[in-house]
């Protein structure tokens, strides 16, 4: 923890431990493509994520895509090990922020609607396999696979590189609270109703251990997933920070706040 105060800044570790638990999702998101993380460049172990995706989970389609952008490698890695052909799918607007940092449900719903816009002639008529890195509260996938369906799309087929997420992050990745996280209390089959896919596969954990390729299960934090957090959670803090995210949705948004003078 580094803390920033009137005596200046001091770096303090509040947590002896010797065992190190690198965040997994470094490897699956966060990180630039471009990185090296033990000794792996990321591009690499998410095209390996696509790979082993497509070995367990194979469907017949048409086409692959990728959720612009952070599924791009996963997807390509899909393509190949499938043979089936890679399309862009959606084109992106650059100019508007990742809707994952929006704080607001509304702002993020409608910034996926704003930034992404659909190659309707490329996608209608055919069966289309989409490839996300995760879903989190699984709005933002239903919103883009009606976006897909809308443009004709025959059947859509989602392929998520990271297993499904059911717990909270503690260590300070903002991914909500289990009652926001869509795969917390619902089976694959029910997140697949809740999003509208065709069908949905999530890549497992050995299979995502296997794509980074680089050390042994332990040497990652994979809570998210798995509930096995590498420091022990307060449950006060664990209830503290439902409260706080459950707050979160009751926050005025700026159109219901009015200007008094
Ligand atoms: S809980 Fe998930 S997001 Fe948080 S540090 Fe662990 S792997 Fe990373």
């Amino acid at each position: 923890m580094v803390i920033m105060d009137a005596h200046g800044v001091q770096s303090v570790r509040f947590q002896e431990s010797s065992r190190h638990a690198m965040c997994v999702f470094e490897f699956i998101y966060f990180a630039r493509p471009d990185s090296l993380l033990k000794n792996c460049e990321l591009e690499e172990a998410r095209l390996r994520m696509g790979r082993e995706l497509a070995a367990a989970a194979p469907v017949d389609a048409d086409m692959v895509i990728p959720l612009p952008d952070s599924g791009t490698p996963a997807a390509i890695g899909y393509a190949e090990a499938a043979g089936i052909p890679f399309r862009e799918g959606l084109t992106k607007s650059r100019y508007i922020n990742r809707t994952f940092i929006q704080p607001d449900q509304s702002l993020r719903e409608a910034g996926v609607l704003l930034k992404l816009n659909p190659l309707r002639r490329s996608i209608a008529g055919k069966r289309v396999i989409a490839v996300d890195d995760s879903i989190v509260r699984g709005t933002t996938s239903r919103r883009i696979l009606d976006v897909l369906r809308r443009a004709g799309a025959r059947e859509v087929h989602l392929r998520v590189s990271s297993p499904p997420m059911r717990f909270p992050c503690f260590m300070g990745v903002d991914i909500g609270s289990s009652k926001q996280l869509v795969a917390a209390n619902r089976s694959v089959d029910e997140v697949r109703q809740f999003i509208g896919a065709d069908s949905l596969a999530y890549l497992s954990i050995p299979g995502l251990m296997r794509a980074v390729g680089a050390g042994t299960i332990d040497e990652f934090c994979r809570a998210c997933f798995d509930g096995s957090y590498p420091v022990p959670v307060p449950q006060q803090l664990e209830m503290d920070k439902m409260a706080f995210e459950d707050g979160l949705d009751t926050v005025p948004r700026p159109r219901d706040v009015v200007a008094v003078s």
